[in-house]
């Protein structure tokens, strides 16, 4: 399959700059960061949406989120988004489950982003 972040997860494209990885996910920097920090989170399963989601993915879905929280953690994000795209007209480009984490702000103005 043709999907980008099928590559990435399975090493065959250089992503941006890799956060952590494991088994499951992968996380690595947005290459068009809209926040000081903005990570991706994705499965190595190819998944496409949070719409594609079966009930057997609650283990998937509590690790993305589980490894957003650790990283946020690690950078010392202050406070963070995490974001779901889903569909066209949620704002999804790739067609590949991914949670935007987005930090680093310091003031409200600057939050007021579009991912
Ligand atoms: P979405 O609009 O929710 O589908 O988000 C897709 C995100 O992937 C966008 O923020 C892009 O900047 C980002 N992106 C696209 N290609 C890459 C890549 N090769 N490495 C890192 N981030 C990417
Ligand atoms: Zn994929």
């Amino acid at each position: 399959m043709d999907c980008i972040f099928c590559k990435i997860a399975k090493g065959d494209m250089p992503a941006e700059k890799m956060v952590y990885e494991d088994d499951k996910v992968k996380a690595f920097y947005d290459i068009h960061p809209k926040a000081p920090v903005h990570i991706l989170v994705i499965p190595k399963e190819h998944v496409a949406s949070i719409a594609h989601l079966e009930e057997n993915h609650a283990d998937l879905i509590q690790k993305i989120i589980y490894t957003a929280k650790q990283i946020a953690k690690d950078q010392g994000l202050a406070g963070y988004r995490l974001v779901f795209n889903v569909g066209r007209n949620g704002g999804q480009v790739i067609d590949h489950l991914h949670l935007h984490l987005l930090g680093g702000w310091k003031g409200e103005q600057d939050r007021k982003v579009h991912v």
